[in-house]
């Protein structure tokens, strides 16, 4: 069975390939999580998968989407390359590849050249199908100038597996086969769909504040899960922005751990919330001269 999605802006045809290495990889991590059942249950487990989960989720939405696409702070040279590491951790390809493939997004954001509209694609596309295609398995440099002029980062995003599997085979070391499979496996499938949700479910479930050109939603639930990148139609009216929950009781909890960063000094320069500045606001029109007598 073949999923195609024909793509009239470009002239072609963009289909999952259900047999690309990577994708065989990204169901073997599905059948592995499975593993979790042949080891005798124990709370130790569910709280290693949750701790790996949260502190995953932390540097996929501070790394790769905070910091890499949008640049709403700035680090030194050493911690870029640490937060690159560990985003990468969580398996979702390299810090260059996820950035520049987001950027597109916020360009052509439910449009026919959106990577991952639901509203045009589907659910499955926007939520695996586009990450499962050849289609999109490469970037372009272009779009990430400011980045890929780091070599170690075009190393990293380069063997962007070696991150992962150096997680797995430290959980491995500390916590045995189970550790391995409750702490890695199962932990990184959840974390996958967790942060697919935004992408699928934050387009077309929950409010929307600003009336962006797109159909992004905020969302509580979503918000909650992905540590606050369910604020979603927050941060399509005003992507620079560090914070996405702007109103107190909109949980953020990544911006919460930028701000703890920040007060340690390795996080700087982070950007507030504004409305739209790019979109310029209407300027006073002069009088009419008055008719002359
Ligand atoms: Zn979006
Ligand atoms: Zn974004």
């Amino acid at each position: 069975m073949d999923v195609v999605q024909f793509n009239a802006a470009r002239g072609v045809e963009r289909k999952v390939s259900w047999l690309n290495p990577l994708t065989l990889i990204f169901y073997a991590v599905h059948v592995a999580a499975l593993g979790v059942f042949f080891f005798p249950f124990s709370w130790k487990w569910v709280l290693l998968a949750a701790a790996l989960y949260v502190g995953r989720m932390f540097v996929v939405t501070a790394g790769y989407h905070r910091y890499f696409s949008h640049r709403t702070f700035t680090l030194d040279r050493v911690s870029q390359f640490l937060l690159a590491f560990l985003a990468q951790t969580s398996g979702q390809k390299g810090v260059l590849w996820w950035a520049a493939n987001h950027r597109e997004h916020h360009r052509h954001s439910d449009q026919e050249t959106d990577h991952h509209s639901p509203i045009r694609d589907g659910f499955f596309w926007s939520h695996v199908g586009w990450i499962i295609s050849q289609y999109y398995d490469s970037y372009d440099p272009k779009q990430i100038p400011d980045f890929h002029k780091y070599p170690e980062l075009r190393f990293l995003d380069r063997f962007h597996y070696l991150c992962p599997v150096t997680l797995a085979a430290a959980i491995t070391l500390i916590w045995g086969w189970p550790g391995l499979f409750w702490g890695f496996f199962l932990s990184t499938v959840i974390l996958y769909h967790g942060t697919f949700t935004i992408n699928s479910l934050c387009h077309v479930w929950g409010s929307r504040r600003f009336p962006t050109t797109d159909t992004s939603r905020n969302n509580f639930w979503l918000a909650l899960i992905t540590m606050g990148e369910g604020w979603h139609n927050n941060h399509h009216w005003y992507q620079h922005s560090c914070r996405q929950g702007i109103r107190w009781y909109e949980v953020d909890m990544t911006w919460y751990g930028l701000k703890a960063l920040s007060f340690i000094g390795i996080v700087r320069n982070m950007r507030p919330f504004r409305h739209a500045p790019e979109v310029p606001a209407p300027q006073p029109q002069p009088e009419p001269a008055p008719a002359a007598p």
